[in-house]
């Protein structure tokens, strides 16, 4: 059943969508793809960049993973099998992009396991643990900082704190570093409340996470919605040896 939905979908693609887009499609193949920018996003099935942002195939570069996390750059590069690595290499040195968005989201699973530890369902499996203790120091100055809060304020701050990390991450790949104090590159953190529809950016200046401004949308931020509760100081310290950059 879930299947003959997809099917259903792609015909309706076939008939519609694609018709209707004929000529972007050809260019597309023709001259190839020259998406400006990259995100990288959760692999959460209800948090989709390309639905999200209501872009066409071509504008968005796009890599899924669990927590949308970058691991930290592999120096000298091993033999390892690095698949969000070699995407970010391919958007930033392949394709040139000119932005590279971490999307984070609210009720993230990932984030979730990482803040449970060991209490967690997934503590068990075989790879993702490793995967998301990527953000393990973040994840320590919240548990830390909050210590007796409800999981889900810390759960939260470690969603935030997360993207901030992995944009810290980012700044570890030499090529992409380069590109970002050449002018050439911007990063962006962000992370999107599925609560309440609302979009959030990582602002440098106050080290807190802001509801983004100029699209014109019915404001639907809850009063006295609660931000990441690490502060902001303590957080822009422990990345600071990362030297993360907007
Ligand atoms: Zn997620």
């Amino acid at each position: 059943m879930a299947l003959d939905r997809l099917l259903k979908g792609f015909a309706d693609f076939r008939l519609g969508y694609y018709r209707e887009h004929l000529d972007l499609f050809e260019k597309l193949a023709t001259e190839g793809q020259s998406p400006k920018i990259l995100i990288i996003g959760c692999a959460d099935a209800r948090v989709d960049p390309g639905i999200l942002t209501q872009t066409r195939p071509g504008d968005i570069f796009t890599v899924r993973n669990i927590a949308a996390m970058v691991p930290p750059a592999q120096i000298p590069p091993d033999q390892a099998q690095h698949g969000t690595s070699a995407a970010i290499e391919f958007a930033v040195r392949g394709l040139d992009v000119e932005h590279v968005v971490i999307l984070g989201h609210a009720l993230c699973g990932g984030i979730a396991a990482l803040v449970d530890g060991s209490k967690s369902d997934a503590a068990g499996y075989d790879y993702l643990s490793t995967w998301i203790s990527v953000a393990r120091n973040v994840r320590d100055i919240a548990v830390n900082d909050l210590a007796g809060r409800p999981r889900e304020e810390i759960v939260r701050a470690v969603e935030q704190a997360s993207v901030v990390n992995s944009v810290a991450n980012l700044m570890g790949f030499p090529w992409l570093a380069e590109r970002v104090r050449a002018g050439k590159l911007v990063l962006h953190a962000w992370w999107f409340n599925l609560k309440e529809g609302q979009l959030y950016a990582f602002n440098s200046g106050t080290a807190t996470f802001e509801p983004v401004t100029g699209v014109e949308v019915t404001p639907t931020v809850q009063q006295g919605t609660k931000l990441s509760a690490i502060k902001p100081e303590r957080l822009l310290l422990a990345l600071a040896n990362k030297k993360p950059a907007f």
